[in-house]
């Protein structure tokens, strides 16, 4: 049975799939029975690739969103025991890809305990409910969510209270300040923003999104299309020696990408792959908008421990070049998987935005790559500071 993704009837399908309770150990059971488990664990694991797939819910309505709120909203209830965090990824996606699709659910969201970390599910919350998280915060009411979930959840949330109130715990820092290893406005970047010294929002994400896409998945006649990914870039890294990559090579005359702030026709990211699979930060490269991409003099002293790999050596990692393009744009810049340029980044490992070596300020979020190659199983993120003409990378992985 193939899935096609997308179809709202597969999607309550999907749901309707009851968990399957884990079965290792399988002796003294029957080949029938051995069987049965695997034919339910394969159907289980199409149905959950369907239902944590973002792009799955790229084209509903926002009433066949809701419909699918309320249905994921059901199956939590019914306590479906091995697959639990499901709901939570349904309405999470909903949340991001689907605007105003949980419209009118947000009391019951609050009141259930769906905290699976990083609560993007609230971002269109209404004023009741934020008001709520405010107080479940302030007034040490017990509650099912985190502290962290809560700050999370307001962080996505990001209004102009939430900004107050982040500003006014950053100016007096409340009772439960100590039980947090940051301060509670930081984790407004887990949302993609910053509060600014001001206590306003800074935004470090830009919200037009592109898929990034292998070449067959673009129209012919656009490929190559505005954005090359993974060239050799002529410097070398001052740390070991290797040529730098390119990461994201964009050419700014074309109109998809004037969402960029930056006058000229190329800007590119580059970074060291050698060293990027191996330390943090990662090296800095000065740029502008006529493709300059030069070693940084900010970077400092090559750091310890650092291997360098012979550039010969075929068991160390590449990225293939030209194997990713410009794809469609995407409906919102919350949906965050796979690669694409502009939108907010999607963490592995929690937010990690890296200062600008020249103003201290977060750098903005321009890009992240999924390469899925070998054992780069992680994501690769670009970064820049306009104002300074600074770039740099990320990786994480899991
Ligand atoms: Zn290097
Ligand atoms: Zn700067």
């Amino acid at each position: 049975m193939k899935r096609e993704a997308g179809e709202v009837v597969d999607i309550f399908d999907a749901i309707r799939i009851p968990g399957i309770p884990r079965v290792w150990i399988t002796r003294g059971l029957s080949t029938e029975q051995i069987q049965s488990i695997h034919r339910n664990l394969e159907e289980f694991g199409e149905a959950e690739n369907l239902v944590v797939s973002s792009e799955t819910y790229r084209h509903f309505t926002v009433d066949e969103g809701r419909s699918i709120a309320v249905a994921a909203l059901e199956l939590f209830d019914a306590g479906a025991n091995s697959n639990e965090y499901i709901p939570h990824q349904i309405l999470t996606n909903l949340a991001n890809v689907v605007p105003g699709s949980l419209q009118g659910l947000y009391p019951s969201l609050l009141e259930r305990d769906l905290g699976w970390g990083s609560d993007s599910m609230f971002r269109e919350a209404d004023w009741a409910t934020r008001d709520r998280i405010i107080s479940l915060l302030d007034a040490q009411v017990q509650s099912i969510y985190t502290r962290q979930d809560l700050l999370c959840a307001l962080a996505w949330i990001g209004d102009d209270v939430v900004q107050r109130q982040f500003y006014q715990w950053h100016q007096t820092p409340p009772m439960w300040r100590n039980l947090l290893y940051t301060p509670p406005e930081e984790y407004a970047n887990a949302a993609g923003w910053e509060l600014t010294e001001e206590g306003t929002r800074r935004n470090l994400f830009f919200e037009m999104c592109y898929d990034l896409v292998v070449p067959e998945q673009a129209p012919l006649e656009d490929t190559p299309g505005p954005v090359s990914v993974a060239i050799i870039n002529e410097e070398r890294c001052g740390w070991c020696g290797h040529p730098l990559t390119t990461l994201f090579d964009i050419d700014l005359r074309d109109p998809r990408m004037a969402f960029l702030p930056i006058q000229g026709k190329r800007l590119r990211i580059a970074q060291c792959l050698n060293c990027a699979l191996q330390v943090m930060p990662h090296p800095v490269t000065d740029i502008d908008g006529d493709g300059t991409s030069r070693w940084s003099l900010y970077n400092t002293d090559p750091p310890k421990n650092l291997k360098v790999y012979d550039e010969n050596d075929t068991s160390y990692e590449s990225l293939p070049p030209n194997q990713w393009v410009l794809g469609m744009a995407r409906r919102t810049p919350y949906e965050n998987q796979g690669s694409h340029i502009g939108g907010c980044p999607d963490w592995v490992q929690g937010a990690e935005y890296p200062h600008c070596p020249a103003c201290q300020k977060k750098m903005m979020f321009v890009a992240q790559l999924e390469p899925n190659i070998g054992s780069l199983e992680g994501i690769f993120y670009a970064f820049v500071c306009l104002s300074c003409g600074k770039a740099t990378t990320m990786y994480q992985q899991t």
